[in-house]
Order: structure tokens, then C-alpha cells, then sequence
């Protein structure tokens, strides 16, 4: 395809050459022939016509003598290039400027018709045989008394015509040659613009194409091919940066799911060979049941994930008080709170607060910033959340005074699996997804999540949510 583009150019290029070339040898000789041939004519028959109204006339009413119009038209043959006659209708030669006056030998153009110039003035061809050469003739009628006494014909030859007419076809040719070599700035303007970038991009696909997605090219264009090539460049960076995240999600899932599986199979093993009394089972069985909600709760965020991305995060907005969905969440985390003494504190804004969102989907990010405040609290402490509204939104703060979040993992808690040194040790459950989850349901709403903490003081996650143009409750 490639070397075929090009050709099919530089074909295109020799066929507007081609054609170029027959116009000007048909149609710009014919025009211009056709042209001079007119023009001759047109300058000959004023000078005819003025030679039939005077010198000519006068010889007929015998005004004037043979002798002083030959000389006359002899000047005129000079200066005209030309051969010039005065002849009898019935084609008696009387004056000739290329031969001596001879009146004894009279000279008869066998067959002589005026007429066979029909609607014209002028005819081509050798004059009934009086000439070698084809001549332009061109009749002026002598007229006196109303009648037609003779003719003044000028005979000029064509191959005079013939060759201004070449000679003016020879500018055209070159003229023709000179806009041949111009256009070829075309050529290179494509070779340059088009023909060289398009290469390059063809060249790039042919990579992706082979599998290689970190190939790297460059167009130095800001026009549609310059763009074409960013855009390609770009979609080949997304899908290896996509092939990259899918390989790391898949070592990680690998990973996540085998270090319980490894335990429980460490725990049953021992249960079973004796090296673990069967004193000591419920206590292990309880490890190894953790474990397995461990697994569960992998797989169901997994899952969740899973259902995020296929259907591009399809949302079944209703119109609902957030206020009362945070009084639930939190009345269901009060086991989990009474055992750890931790209290939450709920700073409402309004009884109710109705927003517009996927209830269920929200009620998640909730549960997981909860679920992650309580994990991180110390015991004792206390948990806020708060609700506010601001410019049509409504604001949602999740606040602890837990362990906080070192400053280099901010960036990286929201990118699945994450999971901090420090949290590893309280919490042995946790999946890392929890975040990344939130954050793409926030995110499918169009609305943004925050995060403010520091280490050793404290998180707090905010995140807003649109408010309810409708006044009643869901
Ligand atoms: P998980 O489900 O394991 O909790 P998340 O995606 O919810 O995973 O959280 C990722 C990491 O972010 C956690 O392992 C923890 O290090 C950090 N993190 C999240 N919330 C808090 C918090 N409230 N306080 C301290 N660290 C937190």
C-alpha cells in the first residue's frame, strides 16, 4: 500500500503532464491557427477594400493609368509580405505584383468563381492551381455603377501563418514545461506532508499490530496527519498502559487470593497430622474462617469491580435523603464501634438532605470510608461525619483520628490493591480495592473525592454529591 500511494501520485503527475501536453498540440494549435488565420485575413481585406475603393476603381473609370497602380501595388507587395491581384469576374488577370506588366500575354485563372468564398471573404488553397503552396486569398469586390467590375485579391501564403503559429505554440510548450517543473513543489509537498508522515504511521501499526505497544514515533505536524499520528501514539500508550495495569491487577489478584489459601492449607494440614492439638482447633479454625472472609470479600470486590467497568458504570439515580442513609450505615457499624469504644459523631445538615445519585452505589462509598475510619481508629476515639451543602452540592466528610496516611502513600491508596505498611497490621482483611471502588462510583457521578490526612493524627475523606432539584422525599 505504502509504495503503490505514492506511485499512484507520481502516475497522476505524468498523466496531467501527458494531457498537458496533447491540449496544447490539438486544442491550443487549432485555436490560435484558427486565430492568426482570422486576424490575417481581417487586416488583408481592409487593405483590399481600400485598394478596390480607390487605386483599383479609378483604373476601371480609366482615371487613372495601369502603370501607376502597378507601382502602387508593387509598394504594397513589399510591405504586406504579399501577392496582390486585381482580376476580371471572368478571371482575366489584369494587374499582378509579382510580374511585370505584360498586356499582350494575358494571363486566365481557368474556372475563377468569387463566389467560393461563400459567406466569408477569404478561402485557403493554391487558387485554382495558381500556386505551388497553400495561400489565404482574400477578395475585395471593384465596383462601379452598381456593378461588379473586377476583384483586388491578396494572396499571402500560409506557411507564413504556419509558422508564427508555431512559433507562438513554442511559447506555450514552454510555458506548459515551466508549470510541469512548478507543480512539481506539489509533489514534494506531498512527499514531505503526507506521503513521509503516513509512512511513519503505517509504520507504528504495523508494530502495534506485531504486539509491540511501547513503540514510539513522532509526526512534527499540527495538521489532520499530525493529529492522526498523536491520537494513534496516544491510543497505543493507553492500551499498553491498560495491558500494564491488567497484568499487575492479575499478579496481584494471584496474589491476594493465594496467601490466605496458603495459610488455610497450612492450618488444615496441621489440624489433621496432629502437629496442632485438637485443643488448640477453635482457635485455628477461627484464623482459618477469617481467612475464607478474607477470600469472600475479595471475591465479592472483584466482582464489584468487574461490574464497574463492563457496563461503564451504569447509574440508577433516584432521589434520596442522604442523611437518613448515613444514620443506617452507621447505626450498622454499632457492634463493630462498641467493641473498639469508638463513638460516631453525625453533624447533619438539615433533618433530611435529598440528593440525586445511585443509592445503592452510594451507600457503598459510605460503607467503605466508615468501614476504613473504624479499621484505622484507635480505641476510644471518636468518628464524624458531616454533611453540608454548598453551591448546589452536598458535602460529605468522613472523619477519624486514627494512624493517618504517610504523605508519599496519598497518591497511591486510591489505585487497587494498595494497601499501606502501616495498615497491615490492623488490618489483616483488607484488599486494597475498597478506595479504587469508591472512587470510580464518585467519579461515574461526575462529582470528586478528597482526601486530607496526616500520619499519626488523622484522615479525613470528602466527597460531594449533587443536590435534589425536587423538594420531596424519595
Ligand atoms: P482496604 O479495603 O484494604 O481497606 P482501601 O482501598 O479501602 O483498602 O484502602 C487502601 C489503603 O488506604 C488502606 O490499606 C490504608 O493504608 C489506607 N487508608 C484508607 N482509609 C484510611 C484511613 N481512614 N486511615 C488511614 N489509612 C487509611
Amino acid at each position: 500500500m505504502r509504495k503503490t500511494l505514492y506511485l499512484k501520485f507520481l502516475l497522476a503527475y505524468f498523466i496531467f503532464g501527458f494531457f498537458g501536453f496533447i491540449i496544447v498540440a490539438t486544442f491550443v494549435n487549432s485555436m490560435t491557427m484558427e486565430h492568426l488565420k482570422r486576424d490575417e485575413a481581417d487586416s488583408l481585406y481592409k487593405e483590399a477594400t481600400l485598394i478596390a475603393n480607390t487605386y483599383a476603381s479609378d483604373l476601371y473609370n480609366n482615371e487613372t493609368s495601369l502603370d501607376t497602380v502597378k507601382k502602387q501595388l508593387d509598394a504594397l507587395d513589399t510591405y504586406l509580405s504579399a501577392n496582390l491581384w486585381i482580376i476580371n469576374p471572368s478571371g482575366r488577370m489584369v494587374l499582378n505584383s509579382k510580374a511585370p506588366l505584360d498586356v499582350e500575354n494575358e494571363t486566365v485563372i481557368e474556372g475563377f468563381d468569387p463566389t467560393v468564398t461563400e459567406n466569408s471573404y477569404y478561402t485557403i488553397g493554391n487558387f485554382w492551381e495558381s500556386f505551388d503552396e497553400d495561400q489565404l486569398s482574400v477578395f475585395a469586390p471593384i465596383t462601379s455603377d452598381y456593378k461588379v467590375r473586377g476583384y483586388v485579391v491578396i494572396h499571402y501564403p500560409m506557411s507564413n501563418i504556419v509558422a508564427s503559429c508555431n512559433s507562438l505554440l513554442n511559447i506555450s510548450y514552454l510555458m506548459l514545461i515551466i508549470l510541469f517543473l512548478l507543480s512539481m513543489i506539489i509533489l514534494i509537498f506531498f512527499t514531505e506532508m503526507v506521503y513521509l508522515p503516513l509512512r511513519r504511521i503505517t509504520e507504528a501499526t504495523e508494530q502495534y499490530a506485531s504486539g509491540n505497544m511501547h513503540y514510539e514515533f513522532q509526526i512534527d505536524s499540527e495538521d489532520e496527519i499530525g493529529y492522526l499520528g498523536a491520537t494513534l501514539s496516544y491510543m497505543a500508550s493507553e492500551i499498553a498502559r491498560s495491558e500494564d495495569d491488567q497484568k499487575k491487577f492479575v499478579a496481584n489478584v494471584s496474589h491476594d487470593f493465594r496467601s490466605p489459601l496458603t495459610s488455610i492449607k497450612g492450618y488444615l494440614e496441621a489440624m489433621l497430622d496432629g502437629t496442632i492439638p485438637p485443643e488448640l482447633h477453635e482457635k485455628y479454625l477461627t484464623i482459618v474462617l477469617n481467612e475464607t472472609e478474607r477470600l469472600t470479600k475479595l471475591t465479592g470486590s472483584l466482582l464489584t469491580l468487574n461490574n464497574l467497568n463492563t457496563k461503564g458504570m451504569l447509574l440508577e439515580k433516584s432521589h434520596f435523603d442522604i442523611n437518613r442513609v448515613i444514620r443506617n450505615i452507621a447505626a450498622s457499624f454499632e457492634g463493630t464501634c462498641r467493641k473498639k469504644a469508638i463513638a460516631i459523631e453525625l453533624i447533619l445538615t438539615g433533618d433530611e438532605l435529598f440528593i440525586e445519585a445511585d443509592i445503592g452505589k452510594i451507600q457503598q462509598v459510605i460503607y467503605n470510608l466508615l468501614d476504613n475510619a473504624i479499621k484505622f481508629s484507635h480505641p476510644d476515639s471518636i468518628i464524624k461525619i458531616e454533611t453540608t451543602e454548598k453551591h448546589n452540592k452536598v458535602f460529605v466528610s468522613v472523619k477519624d483520628s486514627g494512624i493517618g496516611i504517610p504523605k508519599d502513600a496519598l497518591k497511591l491508596i486510591w489505585d487497587r490493591f494498595y494497601k499501606s505498611d502501616l495498615s497491615r497490621g490492623k488490618d489483616k482483611k483488607g484488599t486494597g480495592l475498597g478506595l479504587s471502588i469508591t472512587k470510580e462510583i464518585i467519579q461515574a457521578h461526575g462529582e470528586h473525592i478528597n482526601v486530607i490526612s496526616t500520619e499519626g493524627v488523622g484522615s479525613e475523606f470528602i466527597f460531594s454529591l449533587p443536590v435534589s432539584d425536587e423538594d420531596n422525599d424519595d
